[in-house]
């Protein structure tokens, strides 16, 4: 298989700007178990979906499953402005707005499925190594798809949950481990990596620092990185180091990054203010879209229920698919 080496996929992802997108005035809702949609317009427009052969549906191979986990309620979704979609590379959304309704987007996210989303499945995953700086990472040139979080936001969990292992992501918990780059190869074609955790409470400020330059430096280096997946604990409202953390990725254009929404199970009886996560992913998003040209992509999970796993596989395996290509 011929890689190329030194591609990126940001740039051709994130040029897409808002103003890009057609204006729509329909006034319509479209409702699927974890996408909503709407927006106003005089003309009448048929809710079946008009689709074009670059929109592609979600994969059987993903829909065999039986459903990972309860349907949420319509009153619990996001509302999702066609202006805030991420529209992958190569997919262009149809002059119709029901063009990009229910099962064009992934479902709890705001990303559109084009025509690269195939071989989405995970069959095999092996640790690889732990390397502790950029140039000790694998050199194959497969590409890399990057976990990092906040300590204690349920990177290992989501990381187990991907690849359906109970037990894989324990290995970069080892000690001497967790500050490292930890590579899992899956299908012998591309990598999930696991960075260290940020924002360790009990670290001292100078063993926190070097972490976070450490981290940093694989974003800013390692060629082969497709997208980096910054992970978001939404059963608690936004906080001060993960808006920093997104900010200082937003400024580094050519890092391609998106947001999983984590622990999205947590639904606290609402009283005293305690809000949905939900209403914190969309306090996060609201918090961090100045930094964004574009609407970077966002999916809900859990780990707990497995909500967003498959969708973030075919979220992976457009990019991977595209990356490989170009
Ligand atoms: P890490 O430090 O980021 O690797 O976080 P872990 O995966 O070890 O998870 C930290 C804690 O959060 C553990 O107690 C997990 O059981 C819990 N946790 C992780 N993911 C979820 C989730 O999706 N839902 C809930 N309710 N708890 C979770």
């Amino acid at each position: 298989m011929v890689l190329r080496h030194q591609q990126r996929i940001l740039p051709r992802i994130y040029s897409i700007s808002s103003s890009s997108l057609p204006t729509f005035q329909f006034n319509l809702s479209f409702h699927s178990p974890f996408f909503s949609i709407s927006s106003s317009s005089d003309v009448a427009v048929a809710a079946s979906v008009a689709t074009k052969s670059h929109l592609a549906p979600v994969p059987k191979q993903l829909q065999l499953d039986k459903p990972l986990h309860p349907p949420i309620p319509d009153e619990t979704l996001l509302e999702i402005p066609l202006d805030k979609l991420f529209v992958p590379p190569e997919v262009e959304l149809p002059s119709a707005a029901t063009s990009v309704a229910r099962g064009r987007v992934l479902k709890g996210s705001n990303i559109v499925l084009g025509s690269y989303s195939r071989d989405a499945q995970v069959s095999t995953a092996e640790f690889v190594k732990s390397s502790t700086c950029t140039e000790d990472c694998p050199a194959d040139s497969l590409p890399d798809f990057a976990l990092v979080g906040r300590s204690n936001v349920g990177k290992s969990s989501l990381l187990n949950s991907l690849v359906r292992r109970k037990r894989l992501a324990l290995i970069s918990k080892k000690p001497g481990k967790t500050q490292c780059i930890n590579h899992f190869r899956i299908n012998d074609s591309w990598y999930l990596v696991d960075l260290p955790g940020y924002g360790y409470a009990s670290a001292p400020q100078k063993l926190r620092t070097n972490w976070d330059g450490f981290t940093k430096e694989y974003f800013l280096k390692r060629e082969t990185l497709v997208c980096v997946f910054l992970l978001i604990d939404v059963s608690i409202p936004p906080k001060k180091i993960d808006l920093e953390y997104a900010g200082w990725l937003s400024q580094n254009q050519q890092i391609p990054m998106t947001l999983i929404f984590t622990k999205c199970d947590k639904r606290k009886k609402k009283k005293n203010g305690v809000k949905m996560p939900e209403e914190n992913a969309e306090d996060f998003l609201n918090l961090i879209s100045e930094y964004f040209q574009a609407a970077p992509p966002w999916i809900m999970a859990s780990s707990v229920t497995n909500m967003g796993r498959d969708e973030i596989l075919l979220h992976i395996a457009q990019l991977r698919n595209y990356w490989l290509k170009h």
